[in-house]
């Protein structure tokens, strides 16, 4: 967003554009200290253990390296669903306002990365968070702008891969039923 505007007079640069861009600034910075972080803490108790993959966890559920419920986005006991849904209602914005809001809301950065590619080559079409949470995959195209990977993929297209957990993408319950 930039604004071209001229001082109103030879005596005031009250208007002139590196005021705005600095007002602008120091807007942004009040907005950001004002606003909640982009992840919050989870019941580290409650983390993974009533799902299992396969028969893998009932062997190794007695054991000292389970690291079931340690998947991605939920790691060190932090959630990160608000990002998430911040990155998805940035589409159609430019990558490098979202991403220093966003760095700004964290306390590192790695998992904006889950879900945004920086090339489309490598973007993902959806990507699985923790046990069955979804997120549609985001990259970031040629003009620098966050675009959606699959924008026709919806919570009606993907179907539960199992039926003990609630399936969702972006916060949205899958329409399918598991079907075995
Ligand atoms: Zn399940």
């Amino acid at each position: 967003m930039l604004f071209i505007v001229y001082n109103c007079c030879l005596h005031c640069n009250r208007y002139a554009p590196q005021n705005i861009a600095k007002n602008l600034q120091e807007n942004e910075n009040k907005m950001n200290r004002n606003k909640k972080p982009l992840y919050r803490k989870v019941n580290t108790k409650a983390k993974g253990v009533h799902h299992h993959f396969g028969g893998d966890y009932s062997t190794n559920r007695h054991s000292k390296n389970n690291v079931v419920g340690m998947s991605k986005g939920k790691r060190r006991g932090l959630d990160y669903t608000p990002l998430f849904k911040f990155l998805l209602s940035k589409v159609g914005q430019p990558w490098d306002k979202v991403h220093s809001e966003a760095v700004s809301r964290l306390d590192r950065e790695e998992p904006i990365y889950y879900i945004v590619s920086l090339d489309k080559s490598s973007a993902k079409d959806v990507v699985l968070v923790g046990e069955s949470s979804y997120f549609s995959g985001l990259f970031v195209d040629e003009q620098g702008i966050l675009q959606l990977t699959a924008p026709h993929i919806g919570p009606g297209d993907l179907e539960p891969s199992c039926a003990c957990c609630t399936h969702s993408l972006n916060g949205k319950v899958f329409t399918k039923k598991y079907r075995g």
